[in-house]
């Protein structure tokens, strides 16, 4: 009989990377115990994933990261531009030349995709190498988890079993066996070890092609243009851009512009070329790539990246008790889903996986909803995997395209040498070539301007699945070039974000989930109604009460100053524009900032549509009971789920999440958590209709760009 100690906790996360990290986090805010462990003693020295889109930012944002992410990352004018050029240094006659260049992830002078960009988030895209973000959400997580996040802790194995699963760890520092008992895991292991363990498929291309980046220190100041995120080289002497033969340079920060002190050259390799293990030549080949011959270089390492474009066939084990039963142990991020780099969908996906369960999560292990909402983690995400996997290969096969429009043929060096001649010359013929290319180059705006693909992914398409309540409105049109995004409220959808004021200050309907980051007394739902929507408020209320869950309201007018104060005020009335409902409808958002249900005018009884959508939305049969008992006796009925945890292993005893938990930590220490997030719905503030507001902001209304958000409006009462 084993003498090892067992140590409870709800959820236990395996991998310290990107994706674990977030998720710890994330869980943090919403108060859900938790360990995080990662074999490795530090998070890692590769440059790996850089690119944060608006998405990802605005989650951070969500999750009191923003602050310290974006303190560090490239701001957009240094991120704003991708060239193709032939080389940096030389005198050849096709040395130095631009070939062409367009802008990226919303940045460069003003054009339609940057107004979009602009308009459509609260926060702009960045720039920042995983080796300075993991560190950020390292100390983040350890600050809000002090000590629940284990680096130099490889876990072993684990057993599930139908109540919980048992995982076991072992410390580098002193190497003896601790085993936790949770409730969940959550697999951000890159697939490491729950791939196979758990019989999972991953469906897809494997071993497409060998990616070796240098990350190297190099003053590359003389030749870098500051707004450049990313130079594509191609030369008379190169081969195929998808290839990478011809390389492609990253500035890496920490200064961003030209003076970026480190850097990263990618060369890609096919699987069965030897040459790629030959690291010692590539300091020699970057120098020729760029013809800078004389360059002083500092590599810093060299790593290898197979690409694959696979996706897990499940996002979740199975129950021991029978493959036809949902499991304890789900994976996110690249255990789940792997893609080549093109339009930068590998990290930023596993974070919206990681935000998408944390609340799912915390609902469950909170006893908000029923265990079953978890189903709807592998429905909603594994469908934006497959979606961004099959982008991110799309827009990297497009690299072929590219290759084939500026007319390479490799291993055809006079006739490439022709091309190029062609390509320069001071003719109609070369211009007329050149313009041509230039056209075929920006077709990579599948890459660099993929607006659609980072904001526009839903969940309506799982319909039941999903936590949402569908109301058979259409979809919004898809842009096949991924490029235009459609903002609505029809359920499913991200919540269209939108400038308005409130309490005097310039906030986003996304602010309105504060959830999160405000930690104790943060919603659960918000629900955005108007002027109109009083009976939404009072609903609300009562309903939340009953059914153990806290949904704020915003009720959000139109600039008409005659209308009631103490609302928030539709700051250039954009809202109105997009919210899709009449007046008095309402709409009601999930912790992710997607929209649940929406309810197109005032209910007869507003308390019982938001009864039975919340009872949809959370699944639980107690709710359920709720509703019809309401029905019966017209009175707010209270009901708390409570979800039994931490059976022990002669099954003898369970106890509640209802009672106050703690983590012990592997040296055994004990710190004790918040009580469990009691359920209080705050009055909102009365807005009776004879409170005008005499209101001076006329003058102060212009377009507030992000560095408004926040600011203090002058609002004279
Ligand atoms: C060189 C390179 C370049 C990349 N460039 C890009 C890019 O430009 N754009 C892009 O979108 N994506 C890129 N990616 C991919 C991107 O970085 C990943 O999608 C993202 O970092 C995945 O994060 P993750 O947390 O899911 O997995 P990982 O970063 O792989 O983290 C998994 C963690 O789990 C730990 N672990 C594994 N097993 C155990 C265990 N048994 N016990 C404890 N810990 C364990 C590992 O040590 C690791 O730290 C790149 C990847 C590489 C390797």
């Amino acid at each position: 009989m084993s003498t090892t100690p067992i140590i409870d906790v709800p959820v236990v996360i395996i991998g310290g990377g990107g994706v674990g990290l977030s998720l710890s986090c994330f869980l943090s805010t919403y108060k859900v115990p938790h360990v995080l462990f990662e074999k490795h003693p530090s998070t890692s020295i590769l440059p790996k994933a850089h690119y944060l889109n608006q998405r990802t930012i605005e989650t951070f944002r969500q999750h009191g990261l923003y602050d310290e992410v974006t303190a560090q990352s490239a701001p957009l004018h240094n991120m704003s531009r991708v060239e193709w050029r032939t080389t940096l240094g030389g005198d050849g006659p096709f040395d130095r030349r631009l070939l062409s260049y367009m802008n990226a992830a919303g940045g460069g002078p003003s054009s339609s995709m940057s107004e979009a960009y602009g308009r459509d988030s609260a926060v702009s895209s960045s720039n920042l190498p995983l080796l300075r973000l993991e560190p950020i959400l390292r100390r983040v997580a350890e600050e809000r988890n002090p000590n629940g996040i284990f680096f130099n802790t490889a876990v072993n194995d684990w057993e599930e079993f139908d109540d919980h699963v048992i995982v076991t760890v072992t410390t580098k520092a002193d190497g003896s066996p601790i085993k936790y008992r949770s409730q969940y895991v959550v697999a951000c292991d890159g697939g490491k070890m729950s791939t196979k363990k758990l019989g999972i498929n991953m469906e897809g291309l494997a071993g497409i092609i060998d990616f070796v980046s240098t990350h190297f220190k190099a003053d590359l100041s003389d030749y870098w243009d500051d707004r450049t995120l990313i130079t594509h080289f191609i030369n008379p002497e190169g081969g195929s851009m998808a290839h990478l033969d011809c390389g492609a340079l990253l500035q890496m920060g920490p200064t961003w512009g030209r003076h970026s002190e480190e850097w990263v050259l990618t060369f890609g390799f096919p699987m069965t070329d030897n040459k790629r293990f030959d690291t010692g030549a590539l300091p020699a080949r970057i120098r020729q790539l760029l013809k800078l011959p004389d360059l002083e270089m500092d590599v810093m390492h060299v790593n290898h990246w197979v690409l694959d474009r696979v996706v897990a066939d499940r996002y979740r084990s199975h129950s021991p008790s029978g493959v036809d039963r949902q499991g304890r142990v789900f994976i996110a991020g690249d255990a789940a889903h792997r893609r080549p780099p093109a339009s930068g969908l590998g990290l930023n996906t596993g974070i919206e996986d990681a935000l998408n369960l944390a609340w799912k999560l915390a609902f469950v292990v909170q006893g908000k909803s029923s265990p079953s909402l978890l189903d709807s983690y592998e429905a909603e995400r594994r469908p934006i995997g497959i979606r961004n996997s099959d982008w991110a290969f799309f827009s990297f096969s497009n690299m072929n395209v590219l290759t084939a429009a500026v007319g390479l043929v490799p291993g055809q060096k006079e006739m490439n040498h022709a091309r190029f001649a062609q390509l320069f010359e001071d003719s109609d013929r070369g211009r007329a070539a050149l313009h041509h290319v230039r056209r075929v180059l920006h077709t990579q705006n599948v890459e660099y301007t993929a607006h659609n693909i980072e904001l526009g992914f839903d969940y309506a398409r799982v319909g039941a699945g999903g936590v949402l309540v569908a109301d058979g409105t259409p979809a919004p049109p898809v842009d096949p070039e991924g490029q235009v995004y459609v903002p609505t409220t029809r359920p499913g959808h991200r919540l269209p974000h939108a400038w308005i004021i409130r309490d005097g200050k310039v906030v986003s309907t996304h602010d309105l989930v504060t959830g999160s980051a405000a930690g104790a007394g943060a919603a659960d739902f918000v629900l955005i109604t108007d002027e109109d929507g009083r009976g939404w408020v009072d609903a609300a209320e009562s309903v939340g009460k009953d059914m153990g869950v806290k949904v704020d309201t915003a009720q959000i007018r139109a600039r008409d100053i005659t209308r009631p104060k103490g609302l928030c005020l539709d700051q250039m009335d954009l809202w109105a524009g997009l919210k899709e409902v009449r007046a008095g409808g309402a709409v009601l958002v999930r912790p992710d900032n997607f929209v649940a249900w929406r309810c197109a005018d005032m209910s007869d009884d507003p308390a019982e549509a938001l009864r039975a959508a919340l009872a949809e939305l959370l699944r639980t049969r107690q709710q359920v009971a709720a509703t019809k008992k309401s029905a019966e006796t017209n009175a707010g009925v209270s009901s708390r789920t409570t979800v039994d945890v931490g059976v022990q292993e002669d099954g003898a005893e369970s106890s509640s999440v209802e009672s106050s938990s703690s983590i012990a930590t592997p040296t055994n220490e004990s710190v004790e958590q918040d009580d469990r997030h009691s359920v209080h719905v705050k009055a909102t503030e009365g807005a009776a209709a004879q409170d005008l507001v005499e209101a001076v902001i006329d003058g102060l209304q212009k377009p507030i760009d992000k560095t408004g958000a926040g600011a203090e409006v002058f609002v004279v009462q």
